[in-house]
């Protein structure tokens, strides 16, 4: 068994220790600093004897040190942790044990899972909706635990002494359990690193909720990540201050205001195209050629998308239901045409199916209106739109 080193002084981030087994990819030591993943706390990284230890797992009760070059068993290594990772670890972990606090003490919403992510900090409480206010409250009396500059105590119990302590919830392991305490606070067992007092969390932000299903994920930071969220956000602020040309307190009035109008011009964009559509109806309906006894009103149309299409043809019928409607477009590297008729014989479903094999491509619609879109690689516009004019005849 490797002795833990992490749970007699997280603090601790240099060590001595011999090579006790050799695997592949990976070591396993007489004693580490190394905390492996687990509890929702990521591993440590760091170095032993120089090299990067890229992972830290426990299986099977050993702990082991991946590597990409492995060390000879008996061999004594320097062990090196990344402090920063390690500090930034401990003050989430606490700062997760005090905000969880909080929810039971306050309101009883309780914490079922916490994730500790590079950025930021989650866990998951049974309850459906948390207001802003409780919120607000929770993330208050969260760093007043701070400010009181609580101690933070680990323990060692049986499970026989378990019913002595106020736990939130039974201990996953059954012998050897560890509890982390805030005296007259919290009670829990767990595993993972934490500072000696409260007071080195040095702050914990809610960043937001998010619902899922019966349960609510809230969102924070603790310690220098909330220094971190600051700056960004400060970033991001003064980008929008000189983006809406507006101060902070304005942001939002402004954004709405522009929402607001690009609303409104996106109606009135919409209602212009529609007239210029319309024109181009009246122009086309100027040009009508005479297939056998069938009239037809046929054109090539730069850029039109099939909807553009289908609305030029339903002008063109409003102004004369005695036409065929024949329009064909290319845009964005693809074939698009619309066959549409009111008063004709002509059944167009057909009409379109017989030209889509030549375009790869696909369609529907009815005897009346039908549409269909395919490649432009084998034949243009105006062979499709000459195709579909054979097919009259
Ligand atoms: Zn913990």
């Amino acid at each position: 068994m490797t002795k833990k080193l992490y749970y007699e002084n997280a603090y601790q981030t240099t060590f001595e220790a011999t090579v006790m087994k050799s695997g592949d990819d990976y070591i396993v030591l007489s004693e580490t600093a190394f905390y492996p993943t687990g509890g929702g706390q990521p591993h440590d990284k760091g170095t032993i004897n120089g090299q990067e230890v890229t992972n830290v797992e426990e299986i099977d009760g050993e702990i082991r040190h991946y590597l990409n070059d492995s060390i000879p068993i008996g061999t004594i290594v320097e062990g090196i942790i990344d402090k920063d990772r390690r500090f930034d670890h401990m003050q989430q972990h606490a700062g997760q044990h005090i905000l969880t606090a909080a929810f039971v003490e306050l309101y009883g919403y309780e914490t079922i899972s916490f994730h500790l992510g590079t950025q930021i900090v989650t866990i998951d409480l049974n309850v459906e909706n948390i207001s802003p206010v409780e919120l607000e409250r929770v993330e208050k009396l969260a760093n007043q635990m701070i400010q009181e500059q609580r101690e933070i105590q680990t323990k060692w119990i049986t499970k026989e002494e378990v019913s002595q302590y106020p736990l939130r919830k039974d201990p996953s392991v059954e012998d050897h359990i560890r509890l982390v305490i805030i005296p007259e606070f919290d009670y829990n067992a767990c595993g993972g690193t934490h500072p000696r007092n409260t007071s080195e969390v040095q702050a914990i932000s809610i960043l937001g909720t998010e619902r899922q299903k019966k349960k609510t994920r809230v969102e924070f930071v603790c310690g220098n990540r909330v220094r971190k969220q600051l700056h960004d956000k400060t970033t991001t602020v003064t980008k929008l201050t000189g983006l809406l040309n507006a101060p902070q307190g304005e942001l939002e009035t402004a954004a709405n205001r522009l929402i607001n109008r690009n609303k409104t011009l996106e109606k009135e964009l919409k209602m212009l195209q529609e007239t210029v559509f319309r024109f181009e109806a009246m122009d086309l309906l100027k040009e009508i050629t005479s297939i056998g006894n069938q009239r037809v009103v046929q054109a090539v149309l730069i850029d039109k998308s099939l909807q553009e299409l289908q609305t030029i043809s339903r002008f063109i019928l409003a102004n004369n239901s005695e036409v065929n409607v024949l329009l064909v477009s290319e845009i964005n590297g693809k074939l698009q045409f619309v066959c549409q008729r009111e008063q004709t014989p002509i059944n167009m479903k057909n009409l379109a199916q017989s030209v889509l094999p030549a375009i790869n491509g696909k369609g529907g619609g009815n005897e009346k209106q039908a549409q269909g879109g395919g490649e432009a690689k084998t034949i243009t516009s105006d062979a499709l739109l000459t195709m579909l004019l054979h097919q009259l005849m």
